[in-house]
């Protein structure tokens, strides 16, 4: 099967054939009838399997010019990335048509985003909280809005988002098409679907917890943090191979740890990204990346979730995820688009439950390596790692119930006293007695 194949407007057709794309991927292909004929779809597509296309190519195809200009297409992903990625997608699909796309996303000022939808636009991608803000404040009309896709809506939920999400449905026309994309099918998402789409249809690209096949995956025991700098650092100095290098930490606080030590000895080519980064310096870690200006970027699983940068070339699981999907995730950030790619984990003794929890899902075991015997093992331990000495509890008494009575009764007694005052007159007739008269005084 060709993109040729497909009933593909000619518009489209040259925009792919500049992409350079010919054949679609098995989700693309599945996907597209699907959504020509109308039915709601509900797919379920780790990440580097082309989704975004899947769901672009069908809406985009079936859309209509309108001197309107009113967005006939929203598409809600859960990060500020994706949604310059998925506006630059909509783009590469739409340069040969009339057809305009804007993207709104949270974290930045609402009103120049009210400015830039006045003109008016076909298609929206947004995140969430912002889409919200905008449409009750008439900032577009949402009448228009016959096509949803919630892409990521796995992660979507993680992050909170649900309320907004309901929100967001009440907002749209009851008569719509709605395109569901999740990396997993969680019981959250499932009820999610069974509460608003119609019927959906299930496509699945591969099943969930199946890691993408040409990744390479190796683990190493690690003692502790500063062991696991140590390890990171000799890495980036001996293996020439790593050249685009995504680092997975657990915290913010950790990522800018890292980053720091890292930085030391690597200045100029390690970058930090994570929630609290201002939106501006964001763009940049992630435009250095994808240059190649920056050798690495050390991350938190939010940010890094579905930002799609090419040949990724090892992800290192600078700590395991507490949720063993998140690993699927993080590693699928390399091997993409029919590259080879290399997933190492560090694994201390508190991680190694996490590791067979991993295992359990995707049903494969994680090579276990032994460290290279020049790695400086390092015993310095850091705050968190340090075993935690436990206060003993002072012991305080409490009296039993039946104890209590008379205390508390003396107490309140105490506490009723009230101050009254008594005149100095009444005072020194207390101390001496009655006065007597004055003789002479009448
Ligand atoms: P996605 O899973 O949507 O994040 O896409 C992963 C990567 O695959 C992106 O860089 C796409 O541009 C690329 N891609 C998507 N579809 C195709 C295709 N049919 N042929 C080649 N590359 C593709």
């Amino acid at each position: 099967m060709k993109f040729t194949d497909l009933k593909l407007n000619k518009s489209i057709q040259n925009a792919l054939a500049d992409l350079g794309y010919e054949t679609p991927t098995p989700i693309q292909e599945k996907v597209f009838s699907v959504v020509m004929s109308g039915a709601d779809v509900c797919g379920i597509a780790q990440t580097g399997t082309g989704k975004t296309l899947a769901y672009l190519l069908p809406l985009i195809n079936q859309w209509k010019f309108s001197k309107e200009r009113i967005p006939q297409i929203l598409v809600l992903v859960p990060t500020r990335e994706l949604v310059t990625q998925v506006v630059e997608t909509v783009r590469s699909l739409s340069a040969y048509s009339e057809l305009v796309v804007t993207g709104v996303y949270g974290g930045t000022n609402i009103n120049t985003q009210r400015i830039a939808l006045q003109p008016g636009c076909d298609v929206l991608v947004a995140t969430p909280g912002r889409f919200y803000d905008l449409a009750v404040t008439n900032a577009f009309k949402t009448r228009g809005l016959k096509k949803l896709v919630i892409d990521e809506v796995d992660e979507m939920l993680n992050l909170g988002f649900r309320p907004q999400l309901l929100n967001i449905l009440d907002l749209l026309p009851a008569k719509r098409q709605n395109l569901l994309f999740s990396a997993t099918l969680l019981e959250e998402v499932n009820q999610l679907m069974n509460q608003f789409f119609q019927h959906p249809v299930m496509i699945e690209a591969a099943p969930a917890g199946t890691p993408v096949e040409n990744i390479l995956q190796t683990a190493f025991e690690v003692p502790n943090f500063n062991t696991k700098i140590n390890f990171l650092k000799l890495l980036f100095r001996e293996d020439a191979s790593m050249t685009k290098v995504l680092v997975f930490v657990d915290t913010k606080k950790l990522a800018d740890t890292v980053y720091e030590s890292m930085e030391q000895d690597f200045p100029g080519v390690i970058g930090v990204i994570h929630s609290n980064k201002e939106q501006n310096f964001r763009f940049q870690t992630v435009k250095n990346f994808k240059e190649g200006i920056s050798r690495a970027v050390i991350a938190t699983d939010i940010v890094a979730r579905g930002i799609d940068i090419a040949e990724v070339t090892h992800v290192i699981n600078f700590d395991l995820p507490p949720v063993p999907e998140h690993y699927i995730h993080r590693i699928g950030r390399t091997g993409r688009a029919d590259k080879k790619g290399i997933a190492i984990s560090f694994i201390t003794e508190k991680e190694k439950d996490a590791l067979k929890e991993i295992q359990k899902l995707m049903k494969l075991e994680v090579a276990l390596e032994t460290l290279p015997a020049h790695l400086v093992i390092s015993d310095e331990l850091t705050e968190d790692e340090m075993p935690k000495v436990h206060m003993k509890e002072p012991m305080v008494k409490i009296p039993k119930k039946e104890e209590r009575g008379p205390a508390f009764h003396e107490k309140s007694a105490k506490n009723l006293k009230v101050n009254k005052r008594v005149s100095q007159k009444e005072k020194m007739k207390k101390k001496y007695g009655k006065p007597k008269k004055r003789p002479g005084k009448k």
